[in-house]
This record gives C-alpha cells, structure tokens and sequence, in this order.
C-alpha cells in the first residue's frame, strides 16, 4: 500500500471532549499510514461548534495523542480559518451551487413524514429552489434567517428531477465503494444562525492542506459521496478515502466522546500502557490476532488495512487488561529500567525479569521492590508454622548462596519436617513476603539475600 508521492493525512476531531478509544482508532490508522509511507500527518481540530468546542479539550486532545507517541507536523483549527470558507462558500452561491432555504425544522420534519408515509426516501425536495426574491424577503421580513444547502449533481435537465448518479471511490480500506447522490438529500453546509457544518470546512481544508487520504469512521461513508461532489465543486483534486470500521462497547453501543466513557486519560489513568492501548484500539475488528505491539514500528508492520472487516466491532475493556499484562511480561529490562529508575525501583534486571509475569500494571512493580527491601506489613502466621519456621531458619544455608539455593532449602526442610506442597511453600511465602501468591520463591529468594531472610524468619 504505497503511495507514489508521499502521503498528507489528516487526523479531525472536533474538540468537544476527551479523545476515547476510538477516536484513537482513527489517529492511529492515519498515524500508521503516514508512518509506513513517509508522509505528514496533520492534526486538524474541527472546532467550529463554538459552543461544545473548548481549549481545554483540545489541549487534551494534544496531550492524549502525545502520550500515545502520535507528534502531529502540523496543527490547525478550523475556528481560526472561517474567512476561507465564507470565500468558498461566497464562490459557491455566486454559481448557484449553494441556495438559500427557509424551511424551520418542523416543516422539513413534516416533509420528511409525508414521504416516508408513501414508502418514499426522505428526500428533501428543493422547493427552496423555486423561491422568487419577493418570497424569500417576505421569509426574511417574518425573521427568518436562510440556511444553505449545496446542489448535489444528481440531475440532468432540472433539478426537480434526479436520477441515479453513482459517485464511485476506492476505498484504501473496504475496496471499491458506490454512493448514489440521487439517494441523499442537498446537505446544509450553513445553518440559519451562519455556522458552518462540518461538511464544507473539512472540505476547504482537505484541499488547502493537500490531504491525499482521508482516513476515517464508516459512519462517514455517504458523507464521503456527497464529499465528492464538494471537492469536484469547488477544486480539482479529490484525495483517496479509506473508511474503518467502528469500535462499539461490550453492549454493541457506539462510543461517543460526550459521556467520556472509554476515554484514553481513564485508561491511562488506570495505568494502562499506550502500547496496549495502540494494540487494541488498532487490531480489533481485523481479524488479526490481537498482539500486544511494544512499538509503534512494530504495530505499524502488523496491521495489515487490507484485513480490517467492514462490520463494526465490540470492544471489552477486560481484554485490554488482559493485553497490558501481556505486554508488561513481555517487556525488557532496557524498556522497562529508565521507567524503574524513575520510581526508584531499579533492584536490577534479575529482579525485572522475576516481578513481571506479576504484573498487571507497571506501577506494580513498587510493590515487589519494597517486597524484596523488606517495606512490607507482615503476615499472620497460623501457630502451627510457627514451629515450622524455626525449623526452616535453621536449615536455610549460609552465604553465600548458589542459583539452587531454594531447591537445597526445601528439599531439606521437606526431609526434616515431612512438609510439602502447600503447606511447605505457603508459610514461607507469607513469612517472606507477606503476601499469599506472587513471583516464584526461587527467583525471589537471591533477591531477597541470606540476612534478610533469617531476619524475616522467626
Ligand atoms: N470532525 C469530524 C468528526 O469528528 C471529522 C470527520 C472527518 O474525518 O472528516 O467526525
């Protein structure tokens, strides 16, 4: 999948809540995409929603994507770019492209019903169109403020009669993708107050941004169509799309960035890795294995766009956990020592190598170190091991000790007491450890040393 000029992308969110995971699918998949092709990838912030948009989301948006490793070249927001639209938007009603209607929201509604009760498509039927000047000033005298819809070529002789006019694109990531424009109705592009959608703006700024792919949500397929006919419109470049499936919860719902549900700060928040992160929110719904991709490099060579299926996929948090685990056990002691020196917890990489398979969130190493200096609550031990105990301080063998020091140890305690199993093991461990499972006794014991456990025995 290579491009034969380097690549733009361009990753749009609009800043009205915290990114959630997949949103990140969508920066990922751009994000790898530049990265495989040597292209640029742009962070686009559709902020033109003045209301729901804040600076802070959209700095938390740049932050989220930072901590995940993605570092835009570029960064722009649409609110600081309006009088390019309004020069498009001018071009485009100055050419009749763009009509002025005055239907409220219940009268288009009504519309919509009417059809619907016929068995028809809930077209709008441009009756806009056919308003003389004296008409709309009479709408406008009322107090009426005009919204704008673009004229879908979807007609030949009138628009008042449409046929089938298929827009055709290949689909980086679903293949060859068909939209009939007569099957839609003229977008609005302005509202009655004079926002803009998002329609236009994204795609002013795709073309003034040389964006050559636009990788996105399947829920923008038919936007895409009626995209199309913008972009041929209004320039003469149409860049390449390519639409991913959607991530749903474990109850088959959408993700939405309003409740925060699933947002990347909570699972980080939760100590959660962004490689684990990255892993699920790129390889779910591809019917690739799940891996858990300690580089984004390495994530980048594993998924393959030509295997991500079409139907949206469930996403559940539990096996998020379980792939962070995965991930932690797998870590090196290279990867892991600058972030263990940093919590003051670098005891070597014996004891890296001895803590992770019991880790399910990195921060749960510090237990283990303070395990191993002796910063632990001591457990209760029943008072038949009491006596057991002794017994094992006086077996343990004296420094210094070789690799088999456990086995030597318990093999002559098994002998002397007649212990084994379970009851060997167990007072051991919480007279070591103070705990009742963890990292295997035998790796710990080195780590723990000759003084501290005679000082831990009673
Ligand atoms: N702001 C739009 C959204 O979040 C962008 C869609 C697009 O990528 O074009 O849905």
């Amino acid at each position: 999948m290579t491009h034969s000029s380097a690549p733009t992308v361009r990753f749009a969110p609009s800043p009205t809540g915290r990114l959630h995971i997949g949103n990140m699918r969508t920066a990922l998949f751009n994000w790898l995409y530049a990265q495989k092709n040597g292209g640029q990838f742009v962070l686009r912030l559709d902020d033109t929603d003045h209301e729901r948009s804040t600076q802070e989301f959209a700095d938390g948006i740049v932050e989220d994507l930072a901590w995940m490793g993605i570092h835009p070249d570029r960064v722009e927001k649409q609110s600081s770019r309006f009088e390019l639209y309004d020069e498009v938007a001018k071009k485009l009603r100055d050419s009749g492209l763009l009509y002025a209607c005055y239907e409220t929201p219940d009268e288009i509604d009504r519309k919509r019903k009417r059809l619907m009760a016929r068995g028809l498509a809930p077209v709008y039927d441009r009756a806009a169109l056919k308003l003389t000047q004296d008409e709309r000033d009479a709408f406008e005298a009322e107090g009426r403020t005009a919204h704008w819809r673009f004229l879908l070529p979807n007609f030949a002789e009138t628009p008042f009669e449409t046929r089938r006019t298929e827009v055709k694109f290949d689909d980086v990531l679903r293949g060859e993708q068909t939209v009939d424009l007569a099957s839609m109705s003229d977008p609005v592009l302005i509202r009655g107050d004079g926002t803009y959608l998002y329609t236009l703006p994204s795609v002013v700024d795709d073309l003034d941004m040389g964006v050559t792919h636009v990788i996105r949500g399947g829920d923008h397929i038919a936007n895409t169509g009626a995209q199309i006919a913008i972009f041929k419109a209004i320039g003469d470049v149409v860049p390449e799309f390519g639409h991913h499936n959607l991530l749903q919860n474990a109850s088959g719902e959408g993700l939405s960035k309003r409740t925060g549900a699933l947002s990347v700060m909570s699972l980080r928040e939760d100590g959660l890795e962004p490689m684990s992160i990255a892993s699920m929110a790129t390889l779910t719904g591809t019917g690739q294995a799940i891996e858990a991709c300690a580089t984004m490099e390495l994530l980048g060579e594993t998924l393959d766009f030509t295997k991500v299926s079409k139907s949206n996929s469930k996403f559940d948090p539990a096996d998020l956990v379980a792939l962070n685990e995965k991930l932690l056990h797998e870590m090196s002691f290279a990867d892991a020592q600058p972030r263990l020196q940093e919590m003051g917890c670098d005891l070597g990489e014996a004891f890296w190598e001895t803590a992770r398979p019991n880790l399910s969130r990195f921060a749960d190493v510090k237990q283990w170190a303070d395990i191993v200096a002796g910063k632990f609550d001591a457990a209760e031990i029943e008072p038949e091991d009491v006596e057991f105990l002794k017994e094992a301080k006086e077996l343990l063998p004296a420094a210094p000790w070789d690799a088999d020091i456990w086995s030597t140890w318990t093999t002559a305690l098994k002998e002397k007491t007649g212990r084994k199993g379970r009851g060997l093991f167990m007072p051991l461990r919480l007279a070591l450890t103070g705990q009742g499972h963890g990292p295997e006794l035998a790796d710990l014991l080195p780590l723990i040393g000759s003084e501290e456990t005679l000082r831990r025995l009673p």
